[in-house]
């Protein structure tokens, strides 16, 4: 193991990079690439490209099984599924959704047409809660949006309360969750319906790619009708319609990737309990505990405390990218700011703390099949001696 003793070894200033190749976060759990061949011999011996073949039918008939959810349905990506999401949940009035989110998120809502209640998000869980959201329910609030972040899952039996109580809508962005479970039932079950992504960097891969599950089979028609301009077999008059169709491409290779599922869940699962140990003890780094039950473990989350970690997020990040060891932000761009320039919110937006010290705090380390339990190792000594030179480092450093 290569072990930086001095501040010249970093780097950042003049030393070898620990990793002689970027380690990505993104996780690249790919099938084998033979495997993707004989698919796509497939494909061109059918000459079946689109509109809902035979791998795509498959696709959806075994998310369906897996989940037991009655209808999944496959999109081109997560962002076009929340979108007609949206549409084809009808609202008609403002929404409630987290201000700690994706761009994807709070962006459907938008190219919908609807009016955006940003929500701050608990500082343990970062997602919303029914207590936050309740104050700002009034008499033109028709939805609530949430996210289940980190493989995590929010609230959901308290929200879907608070839902019913003031008769909202309660739907799902659960595009990180796929493979997650509350109370013995899949994500997917839940709300009006939820979305999912299966963009390469989450646990379930199509490249690109996403789905809406939900169990009513009217919604279901009518997400049909929207995603495939009426093609979908079983008409229903819907006011508008694009296209989302899900490619056989995709498809084979989600297939290939769901083959893969446990096995990924179970090695994230692993790699959580190594970054658990190997980051134990460093004073103002927070690891976002894995609730063991139920998650998918997709994502190794620290929060840095500069008070007392030494470094600011961002000196942490930008250091660890010259040792080609890629961590993500989140999520950037920072939602409440970006949209404050939007003439569809009328609230503008100051007061957002949580959200505020998340995005000031958080970042994503590496994981999936890029990293082993001695990558892992390595990652979290070059943390360690970060946070151990802290005071030397910032004064070398210029951001
Ligand atoms: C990835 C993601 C999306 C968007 O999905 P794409 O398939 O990349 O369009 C939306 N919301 C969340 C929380 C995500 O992580």
């Amino acid at each position: 193991m290569i072990k930086k003793k001095h501040m010249m070894d970093l780097a950042a200033f003049g030393g070898k990079p620990e990793f002689n190749k970027p380690l990505s976060v993104g996780q690249f759990n790919s099938p084998d690439k033979e495997i993707f061949r004989a698919a796509f011999d497939d494909i061109f011996d059918r000459k079946y490209y689109t509109n809902h073949g035979k791998l795509a039918q498959q696709f959806e008939s075994e998310l369906e099984d897996y989940l037991g959810v009655k209808h999944a349905i496959s999109i081109t990506n997560g962002t076009l599924a929340l979108i007609i999401a949206a549409k084809a949940l009808g609202i008609k009035g403002k929404v409630i959704t987290p201000s700690f989110t994706s761009v994807a998120t709070y962006q459907s809502l938008y190219w919908a047409d609807i009016e955006i209640v940003f929500c701050d998000v608990d500082p343990l869980t970062h997602m919303i809660t029914p207590e936050l959201v309740e104050p700002l329910i009034d008499d033109e609030v028709v939805a609530i949006l949430a996210v289940q972040l980190w493989g995590e899952v929010c609230d959901i039996d308290g929200l879907q309360a608070l839902a019913h109580k003031h008769n909202l809508t309660l739907y799902f962005d659960s595009c990180h969750a796929f493979g997650s479970s509350h109370e013995n039932k899949f994500i997917g079950n839940f709300g009006a319906l939820e979305v999912f992504s299966f963009h390469e960097t989450k646990i379930l891969n199509t490249v690109e790619g996403g789905a809406i599950c939900t169990n009513d089979d009217k919604i279901a028609g009518i997400i049909r009708n929207i995603r495939s301009s009426y093609g979908a077999g079983h008409f229903v008059d819907v006011p508008f319609t694009g296209n989302g169709r899900f490619s056989e491409a995709q498809a084979a290779f989600g297939l290939m990737s769901f083959k893969n599922l446990k096995e990924n869940i179970s090695r994230n699962k692993k790699h959580h309990l190594l970054y658990e140990k190997y980051l134990s003890g460093i004073n103002g780094l927070k690891l976002i505990k894995a609730n063991l039950g139920n998650g998918n473990f997709q994502y190794i989350i620290i929060e840095i405390h500069k008070d007392q970690f030494g470094l600011s997020k961002e000196q942490l990040r930008k250091i660890l990218h010259e040792e080609n060891i890629l961590v993500q932000r989140h999520f950037y761009p920072e939602a409440h700011k970006i949209v404050f320039f939007n003439p569809l919110i009328k609230e503008k937006t100051s007061h957002y703390p949580v959200t505020e010290m998340l995005n000031n705090s958080i970042i994503q380390l590496p994981s999936g099949s890029n990293v082993d339990e001695d990558k892992i190792e390595r990652i979290c000594e070059v943390i360690k001696f970060l946070h151990d030179n802290a005071n030397h480092i910032e004064k070398e450093l210029s951001i």
